[in-house]
C-alpha cells in the first residue's frame, strides 16, 4: 500500500466535442427557423416599403408595427429553452462519466460520486440565463438589422420585385452573419459548462488541484500552450480562469490524486507521480529506419532515434492523428533552425478536415513546459 502521494490518472480527460456540435447546430438550426419567419414577411415588407416610401411622416409607426409583428411570429416559432435544458444534461452526464471513468482507470473501481444538488441547480440556473440572454441578444440584433435594411428601402426603393429581390438577399446576409454569433455562442458556451461542471465534481470527489492539460493542436493559443502540464488550484484560478473558461478553449483539467484520501490502491501503469516524475515516457520507440506513423493511438507518444542517436519525439491528438513533433537538433541544418541552444524545435500539424493530407507544419521553439516534460530529449544537458 502506497503512503500518501500526488498522482495524475495517464489516462486524459475527456473534452465534450460531441455535444458542442450537437448544440451549435441546434442554434444553427433556430436561426434558420428565425430566417423562413422573416423570409415569409417578405412579400408583406415590400408591400409596405413601397406604400409608405413617400410617406414620410408616419414612418416610425408602420414599421415598428411590421418589426413587432415578425418579432412576435418569430418567438412563436422558435424557443432555446427546450435545448438548454438538455446541453446542460449533457454536459453534466458527460463530466459524470469522465469522473467515473478517471476513477475507475486508476483505482478499478469508482468512489461514491459525491453531489451538492443545490450547487448543481444554481450552476444550471445561471447558465441557463445567461445562454437565454446571449440568445436574445443574437435575436435582438438580428431584428434590428432587418428593421435597418428596411428603413433603408424606404429611403432608396425602386420597384417592388427590385426591392423583394434586395431584401432577399440582405436578410440572407444578416441571418447568415447571425448563424455565426450562434454558433460561437454555442461552442464557447459548452466549453465554459463543461469547465464549470469539472470543477464542481472534482472538488465533490475532494479533489483541489488539476493539472492543464491541451488539445495538442494548432488551435491551442500560446497561453495555453505554456501551460499544458502544469498544476493549479480549483480556487485559485490562473488568469483568463480555469481550462474550458477562456473564449473557444478546448483544454481540460485531469485531476490531481492525493492517494491518501481514498482508502484503495492505484493500478500499476495507470498514472504519473507527481511532480518529481511528471516527464513524458512514449508509448512506443522507433528505430532510425523505420517510418513514423501518420495515425497512432489517440494521445500516443512515439519516439523515434536518428542515426546520431537523438531522440525525436511524435504526439498524436484524440483522434489519433499527428499533431506535434519535438525534434532535439537541427537536423544539420542550423541555418532553416534557428531555435534553441542546440536548434530544438517543435512542429505543429495542420491536417484538412478528415486528416489525410498535410495543410501546414510550422516550426516554434519549445515552451519552457515543453522543455521540462521533455528534458530527456536534450541530449546535451544528459548525464553521462
Ligand atoms: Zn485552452
Ligand atoms: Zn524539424
Amino acid at each position: 500500500m502506497m503512503s500518501s502521494a500526488e498522482i495524475i490518472p495517464k489516462r486524459k480527460w475527456q473534452y465534450p466535442l460531441a455535444i458542442e456540435r450537437e448544440y451549435a447546430k441546434y442554434l444553427a438550426a433556430y436561426i434558420d427557423k428565425e430566417a423562413a419567419v422573416i423570409e415569409s414577411f417578405l412579400p408583406e415588407m415590400a408591400a409596405s416599403v413601397y406604400r409608405n416610401r413617400i410617406r414620410v411622416d408616419g414612418f416610425g409607426d408602420w414599421l415598428g408595427n411590421l418589426v413587432d409583428k415578425i418579432q412576435r411570429k418569430v418567438s412563436k416559432a422558435v424557443s432555446a429553452v427546450p435545448v438548454l435544458g438538455r446541453v446542460f444534461g449533457q454536459v453534466d452526464k458527460h463530466v459524470a462519466h469522465e469522473m467515473s471513468a478517471t476513477m475507475d482507470s486508476v483505482y478499478g473501481r469508482k468512489p461514491r460520486n459525491n453531489t451538492m444538488p443545490r450547487e448543481l441547480e444554481m450552476l444550471q440556473t445561471i447558465w441557463t440565463s445567461q445562454n437565454l440572454t446571449l440568445i436574445k441578444s443574437v435575436d435582438q440584433q438580428l431584428m434590428d438589422k432587418v428593421r435597418f435594411a428596411l428603413s433603408q428601402k424606404v429611403i432608396s426603393a425602386t420597384d417592388k420585385e427590385k426591392t423583394i429581390a434586395e431584401l432577399t438577399q440582405e436578410i440572407q446576409d444578416i441571418t447568415g452573419a447571425a448563424k455565426k454569433r450562434a454558433t460561437l455562442i454555442a461552442v464557447d458556451q459548452v466549453g465554459k459548462l463543461h469547465s464549470q461542471l469539472t470543477q464542481y465534481r472534482q472538488k465533490a470527489m475532494g479533489i483541489e488541484r488539476y493539472m492543464w492539460r491541451t488539445m495538442r493542436d494548432s488551435r491551442v493559443r500560446m497561453e495555453h500552450r505554456a501551460r499544458d502540464g502544469n498544476i493549479y488550484e480549483w480556487n485559485n484560478p490562473p488568469s483568463g480562469g480555469h481550462p474550458g473558461m477562456a473564449i473557444r478553449c478546448r483544454c481540460t483539467a485531469d485531476p490531481v490524486l492525493d492517494t491518501g484520501k481514498f482508502a484503495l490502491v492505484p493500478k500499476r501503469n495507470s498514472f504519473i507521480y507527481l511532480p518529481e516524475d511528471g516527464t513524458i515516457k512514449p508509448d512506443r520507440v522507433l528505430a532510425s529506419s523505420e517510418k513514423i506513423p501518420r495515425v497512432f493511438e489517440p494521445n500516443g507518444v512515439i519516439d523515434s532515434v536518428n542515426a546520431k542517436g537523438h531522440v525525436y519525439r511524435t504526439f498524436y491528438g484524440a483522434d489519433g492523428i499527428m499533431v506535434r513533433q519535438i525534434h532535439s537538433d537541427d537536423h544539420g541544418n542550423p541555418k532553416h533552425h534557428p531555435y534553441g541552444e542546440h536548434g530544438e524545435h517543435t512542429h505543429d500539424y495542420v491536417w484538412n478536415s478528415d486528416g489525410t493530407k498535410q495543410v501546414d507544419r510550422r516550426a516554434d521553439n519549445l515552451t519552457p513546459q515543453e522543455r521540462k516534460e521533455n528534458g530527456d530529449l536534450l541530449w546535451w544537458q544528459r548525464k553521462k
